[in-house]
């Protein structure tokens, strides 16, 4: 494999994981997705590539060349990893604070996540599994689980 085709195909593999971030966000016009994706973005996306460019700019420190050119092109990484890091993230950050009141908050813990759900109460549905009507409740995943150990 030459290096172009070794970079093409990382960076195929990178947009593949952006697509499905990009689908699972706009799938429906609920907020949760949206916000979750953008969690994932936030945290998974934007800390590998911050860390991608710390570990160039660390190893790019060990090049033959002029010492001076070598430095600059140091800081301006170390600036391009803050940038993602804080200038990008913040943003991210402030658009998750936003977003966040708009979730559904779980019946249980009373925390607003974008994972909360509107289920059927598994605490009633394992108690009396004949009954076909069970109360709708918003919950987050382990508040249901813990709702049906209880049962
Ligand atoms: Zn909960």
């Amino acid at each position: 494999m030459t290096l172009d085709q070794e970079l093409a195909a990382a960076v195929a593999i990178a947009r593949i994981g952006l697509e499905r971030l990009r689908d699972v966000a706009t799938r429906t016009a609920d907020v949760a997705p949206h916000a979750a994706a953008l969690q994932a973005l936030r945290k998974g996306v934007l800390e590998a590539v911050g860390e991608t460019i710390g570990t160039i700019a660390v190893s790019v420190t060990e090049v033959d060349g002029d010492d001076e050119q070598i430095e600059r092109v140091t800081e301006l990484l170390d600036e391009a990893q803050a940038y993602v890091e804080d200038s990008t993230g913040d943003r991210l950050d402030r658009v998750l604070e936003i977003l966040t009141p708009m979730l559904l908050a779980c019946e249980d813990c009373g925390q607003k996540k974008p994972e909360v759900r509107v289920m059927p109460d598994p605490f009633s549905t394992a108690v009396y599994p004949e009954e076909p009507d069970h109360y709708q409740m918003p919950l987050c995943p382990p508040c249901a689980t813990a709702r049906f150990e209880e049962s």
